[in-house]
């Protein structure tokens, strides 16, 4: 329940559904997907023809989601949303496919965590669009083949390189999800302000966007928060001192870092002079869990330069100092 989790808690899902872009035009960014996913769907339309496979490899939040539902929406198409964690069997897979009206898009998020056979079976109805279903059990088995109607897979997949060859081979084209550049989250809030009907000014919404980790949805996130302050604290319009107000409340700081985040170099900094320093010291210094600091922290201070991993353990950059406001050793801040 971090306030900068790329996850989707519950009041997420309920708010994330009015505030997706409905169409290419109005997706913000990913300017080489966007152009490219245009071409792909335009020469399909043109051709009448049910659109490529899609895989969308990106960190969560970054709008793989809405790019699949986007694609339905650009080709008329209805649309079916399911995950790989959610296919436990190959036969949770076939009744979803035999289900598929001609030109319907599958979303398969997380597609990397599907089991073994499902993945198989995903094969042959990737490019035959046509599934073997096993009947019986033991040598009284048979195959039953099951013709598809022809359909566009959207797999989506935090990273492409997760994904067996052959899987990733099938599909006909590969979008990569970059994270968003400040300029670009700061429209994000804008757009999502103007539908929330919140007043937001432009420094306000840089504000936000500067503290949102590159991730649009946490970037919405943000704003619902900064809103309930602005809304209590002040006259409910954003400015950029309510914004970074709010957020100093909430504990994300003018980087995006959380308490979590802050802990962890604050201790590696001001315990271990900057390390090198084990994963585990530096786990029990901060009170934490080895996973935590390994999965949940040290990621995004990785992305920042705020933090290396070497060999000899971790270390923190010049930047950590800076960041942070402290001196090291040498007397040099930054
Ligand atoms: P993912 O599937 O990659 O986890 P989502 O598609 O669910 O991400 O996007 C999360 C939230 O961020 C959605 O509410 C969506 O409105 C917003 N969002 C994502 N990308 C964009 C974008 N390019 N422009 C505007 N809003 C976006």
């Amino acid at each position: 329940d971090r306030l900068v989790a790329t996850a989707a808690d519950g009041e997420d899902q309920a708010v994330e559904a009015a505030l997706r872009p409905k169409d290419l035009g109005e997706f913000v960014g990913q300017e080489r997907v966007r152009e490219q996913l245009d071409l792909v769907l335009k020469a399909a339309r043109a051709r009448g023809a049910t659109a490529d496979h899609v895989l969308l490899s990106g960190a969560p939040g970054l709008g793989k989601t809405t790019l699949s539902m986007i694609i339905a929406a650009e080709m008329g198409a209805p649309i079916r949303i399911t995950s790989g964690p959610a296919i436990q069997h190959a036969g949770d897979l076939a009744a979803i496919l035999s289900s598929l009206t001609e030109g319907e898009v599958l979303f398969l998020d997380e597609i990397h965590r599907m089991s073994r056979p499902a993945e198989e079976m995903l094969y042959m109805a990737m490019e035959d669009f046509r599934v073997d279903v096993i009947v019986g059990k033991g040598p009284g088995a048979t195959a039953i083949p099951l013709e598809l109607p022809p359909f566009t897979l959207v797999g989506a997949t935090t990273r492409a390189g997760l994904l067996p060859a052959p899987l990733r081979d099938r599909f006909g084209f590969t979008g990569h999800m970059e994270f968003y550049a400040p300029a670009e989250l700061q429209r994000v809030v804008h757009r999502s302000a103007r539908l929330l009907d919140v007043e937001i000014g432009d420094q306000g919404a840089a504000e936000i966007a500067g503290r949102s980790r590159g991730t649009p949805r946490i970037a919405n996130r943000l704003l619902r928060r900064v809103r309930d302050y602005a809304q209590v604290k002040a006259d409910g319009v954003i400015t950029r001192e309510i914004a970074a107000q709010a957020l100093d409340v909430y504990e994300v700081d003018a980087r995006g870092l959380d308490r979590l985040d802050r802990a962890v170099l604050t201790a590696l900094l001001k315990l271990f002079g900057g390390g090198p320093v084990g994963l585990s010291t530096l786990a029990v210094a901060v009170g934490e869990e080895r996973e935590t600091v390994e999965e949940v922290a040290e990621p995004f201070l990785v992305r920042e330069g705020l933090l290396a991993r070497t060999p000899r353990g971790r270390i923190a950059t010049p930047a950590a100092w800076e960041h942070l406001g402290l001196v090291n050793d040498a007397g040099t801040a930054g």
